[in-house]
């Protein structure tokens, strides 16, 4: 019979448990409740006792200075530690950026196996892994015997458990911290509307060639392009995606908007990001950009091209407009809501 062990930790503030580990704890209740397993969570925060309110199951947590800080010598020692008084079959974990980089070693340190990048979690009498290959071609479901398995879950794939379950105690998991060589002095940050790239944003806001390419007038508007765009992100709080033609433009020395780069890049050589809803401006909805749409929900789109790749099926309402025109009388609308 299996046990689920869930991994998560503390956001920057250190106050609240992040989303992607809360999506961590649904998925293990699911798991647990479908193979009538037993559920654990494990926290990895300076001071845990707070942030198990509400959670399901048996909680253990390291606590400590130590542990305020992403840092691979004491995440790791911290999730040894845990995964060894949980002895769980399978133990799951947010795909953060903290996990990501001391899952593995930890497996490794605990006799497991690892997967990343899981989307769903299925399987009545044995567990299943989904997860994508091929930059999101192939969809694989897998299997493994080996245990501890250790699954890394991608963001996005399951609602943020709400913390409704009664008040467990904590238990308190003694760590032997290796010597740490590495001190956190800070963290030098863009501030917050300097990030274009927002993964928890409800819309993404592609912006195409378009922006940068001659207008009617005969002229380029970049300069227009880039406070338009700007101003609905700050406004909006979307995320920004872009078209490759565009990042591309920076490389071959053409007017391009200074805020963009490939990160931003969405598509069969992009990314493939989750947003309940997309907004795709000045671009031509050409299949290889389309494909990193698919996970987008609602998708709309503004061309000024009636016979773009959006108009033919892949988007739910392309209004054939004027992407400048129309956005500025966007931003006037949300500055004044
Ligand atoms: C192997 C391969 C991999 C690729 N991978 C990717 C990828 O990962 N991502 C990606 O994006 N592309 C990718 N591409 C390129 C892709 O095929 C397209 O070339 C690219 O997406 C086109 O970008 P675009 O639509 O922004 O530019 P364009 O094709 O130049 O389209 C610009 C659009 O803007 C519209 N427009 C102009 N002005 C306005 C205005 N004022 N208002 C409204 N609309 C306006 C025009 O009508 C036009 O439809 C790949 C191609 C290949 C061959």
């Amino acid at each position: 019979m299996e046990s689920i062990f869930v991994l998560t930790h503390a956001d920057e503030s250190g106050v609240a448990l992040t989303r992607a580990s809360l999506e961590a704890v649904t998925a293990g209740m699911e798991l647990a409740a479908r193979l009538s397993a037993t559920l654990k969570i494990g926290i990895v925060a300076a001071d845990p006792q707070p942030l198990s309110k509400g959670l399901p199951g048996a909680v253990l947590a390291v606590a400590g200075p130590a542990f305020a800080q992403p840092r691979f010598a004491s995440d790791a020692a911290a999730c040894e530690a845990l995964c060894r008084a949980a002895e769980a079959s399978i133990v799951l974990a947010p795909g953060s950026s903290r996990f990501a980089r001391v899952m593995a070693a930890v497996a490794h340190r605990v006799g497991g196996v690892i997967d990343t990048h899981i989307t769903a979690l299925g399987g009545e009498a044995a567990v299943e892994a989904t997860r994508w290959f091929y930059r999101q071609r192939i969809e694989a479901v897998v299997t493994r015997t080996a245990r501890p398995w250790f699954l890394l879950l991608d963001a996005g794939t399951h609602m943020a458990c709400a913390g409704e379950g009664a008040n467990a105690t904590v238990e308190i998991v003694p760590v032997n911290l290796p010597s740490l060589r590495t001190e956190v002095t800070g963290i030098r940050a863009p501030r917050q509307d300097e990030q274009t790239i927002r993964p928890d944003a409800k819309l993404l806001f592609v912006a195409g060639a378009g922006w940068t390419k001659k207008q009617p007038d005969g002229q380029m508007h970049t300069d227009e392009a880039g406070k338009l765009i700007h101003g609905f992100l700050r406004l909006s709080g979307a995320s920004l995606g872009s078209s490759k033609s565009l990042v591309d433009q920076g490389g071959e020395g053409h007017s391009v908007l200074p805020f963009l780069t490939h990160l931003n890049q969405i598509g069969q050589t992009g990314s493939t990001p989750r947003h309940p809803k997309g907004l795709s401006t000045c671009c031509h909805g050409e299949e290889p950009h389309v494909v990193g749409w698919r996970f987008i929900g609602e998708r709309r789109a503004i061309s000024l091209d009636p016979n773009c790749g959006w108009t033919r099926g892949k988007a739910d309402v392309v209004y054939i407009a004027d992407a400048f025109q129309v956005m500025a009388k966007v931003n006037e609308r949300l500055a004044k809501s």
